[in-house]
């Protein structure tokens, strides 16, 4: 393939510097030290941190496309400290330390993607401008509120989470309607698939071998296979987040849920006056569906909502521009800023994020058979898939660390119900949060939606 039918799958893609050439694929035997399914932020970092701790070690990617095709080059470029699931940890008095450790880790890693990028000479368009969110009717502020009031009380500090009244909140973000809001500090904004990109060629010249265009079909103790090739190796590490369902026996374990993405044309000085998001910072409304935006470093907003899942975990990776999600992306953006409302959308995408039946993800990995995997971030994987990578590097070097004992070590999901309840279930759960979100910004009461949401959806 080259790079004239290589076609974008996002914004992200089709605005870097370089085209996208894909790399040869996987044909016939090899032998490594150990096998990586998946280019991802994922399989990438794993790589990364073993090839820094163990120049010597033959690691070798396989990925069914192209590195960085799937949502780490087209995420919304929160490079947060989210860990999805972590208030249940939190609010249980056994984990507690290990949480905050945990989260204090989380909160390390995207700093680490700066220094780490910034060490390979990527360049990301990396900002640690923080991240804002916003609540925008009276229940939502109060939710926010609590959970503020939540961290504090867990022990952390006003330089990890600050609380903003509507005027402070102004001050670094004019959302229509803010009454106030929460600040974090842990936040960086990044261009995904230059990281994505990035990383992938310098773990190349440092001697990983990336074979792309090479779904793998099997994975076994000691073996990976794909289309035309088959690598034997001590380590196979399984990195394929939304795309786990297509695997053999992995149907249920994670659930492809799409997130959709517009980004507008460069905007001039004066629309930036107006609304403020000086020095970069991430922004979002703290609605049950979620939404994220950024100021690119071009002067751009993305912007993103999350919630399409389409029946039998089916995946898209290419979406119709006309398509009624981006429509609702674009208005839940206009809400937000309505004095957006002329200016023109230049692109739209979308993706698969990967979910467990609990909403917790995992590092997994078994010395005994040398098999691991990863995943089920939840649509909070930029910073944590960092973590995760150097979590999994130390568990395949089979040493115990601080990390390696965080609750998501072999964590292990039950899986999700099969269809059609799987389908009507969750698409029934993401229908109450909309009518919950929308009873609210009526002022009246969610009822029973919000609850039912609240219930079956961490945030
Ligand atoms: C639109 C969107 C917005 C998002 N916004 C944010 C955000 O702002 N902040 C945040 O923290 N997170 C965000 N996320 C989630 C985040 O991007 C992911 O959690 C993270 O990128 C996961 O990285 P990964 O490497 O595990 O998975 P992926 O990046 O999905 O990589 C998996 C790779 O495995 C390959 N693969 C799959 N199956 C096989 C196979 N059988 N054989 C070979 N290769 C295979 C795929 O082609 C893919 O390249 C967003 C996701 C999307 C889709």
């Amino acid at each position: 393939m080259s790079a004239e039918n290589f076609r974008s799958p996002s914004f992200w893609h089709s605005t870097l510097d370089e085209p996208i050439v894909p790399r040869a694929p996987l044909e016939g035997d090899a032998q490594f030290d150990v096998a990586i399914v998946g280019a991802g932020y994922t399989g990438l970092w794993t790589a990364y941190y073993l090839n820094q701790r163990e120049p010597g070690c033959r690691i070798a990617i396989v990925e069914a496309d192209v590195a960085g095709f799937g949502a780490s080059g087209r995420n919304g470029g929160w490079c947060a400290y989210y860990f999805s699931g972590i208030d249940a940890l939190l609010a249980d008095p056994d984990q507690r330390q290990s949480a905050l450790a945990l989260q204090r880790a989380m909160f390390d890693a995207v700093d680490e993607v700066g220094r780490a990028s910034t060490a390979a000479r990527i360049d990301c368009d990396y900002a640690k401008g923080g991240a804002l969110v916003a609540g925008r009717t009276p229940p939502d502020l109060e939710r926010l509120r609590e959970e503020y009031e939540e961290l504090i009380e867990f022990g952390f500090a006003e330089e990890d989470f600050r609380w903003l009244d509507a005027d402070a909140f102004a001050e670094r973000a004019r959302i229509d309607g803010a009454l106030g809001g929460l600040y974090s500090p842990h936040c960086a904004a990044i261009q995904p698939a230059k990281l994505a990109c990035g990383l992938a060629s310098f773990l190349e010249a440092r001697g990983v071998r990336i074979f792309e265009q090479s779904p793998v079909h099997k994975i076994e103790k000691g073996v990976l296979t794909a289309d035309r090739g088959r690598i034997r190796a001590e380590n196979v590490l399984r990195c394929t987040e939304g795309y786990t369902c297509r695997l053999p026996g992995l149907k249920r374990a994670i659930m492809p849920l799409h997130s959709m993405m517009i980004a507008t044309e460069p905007l001039p000085d004066s629309v930036w006056k107006e609304i403020g998001l000086h020095g970069r910072p991430t922004f979002a409304d703290r609605r049950r569906s979620v939404t994220y935006g950024q100021r690119t470093a071009d002067d751009r907003l993305t912007f993103g909502t999350r919630g399409h899942y389409y029946y039998g975990s089916g995946i898209r990776d290419y979406f119709d521009p006309d398509s009624a999600g981006f429509a609702h992306t674009r208005s839940a953006l206009l809400e937000l800023f309505p004095s957006l409302a002329e200016v023109e959308i230049t692109h739209r995408w979308g993706g698969p994020i990967g979910v467990t039946r609990d909403w917790a993800p995992f590092v997994q990995f078994d010395p005994r058979t040398g098999l691991g995997a990863v995943g089920g971030y939840a649509g909070n994987g930029v910073a944590a898939a960092n973590l995760a990578g150097r979590t999994l590097m130390e568990l395949v070097l089979r040493e115990t660390t601080e990390r390696t004992s965080f609750a998501w070590v072999n964590h292990a999901s039950r899986n999700w119900e099969p269809e059609p309840l799987r389908w009507l279930g969750f698409n029934a759960v993401l229908a109450m949060g909309q009518r919950a979100d929308a009873a609210e910004q009526k002022g009246r009461d969610a009822g029973v939606c919000g609850r039912i949401f609240e219930a079956f959806v961490a945030h």
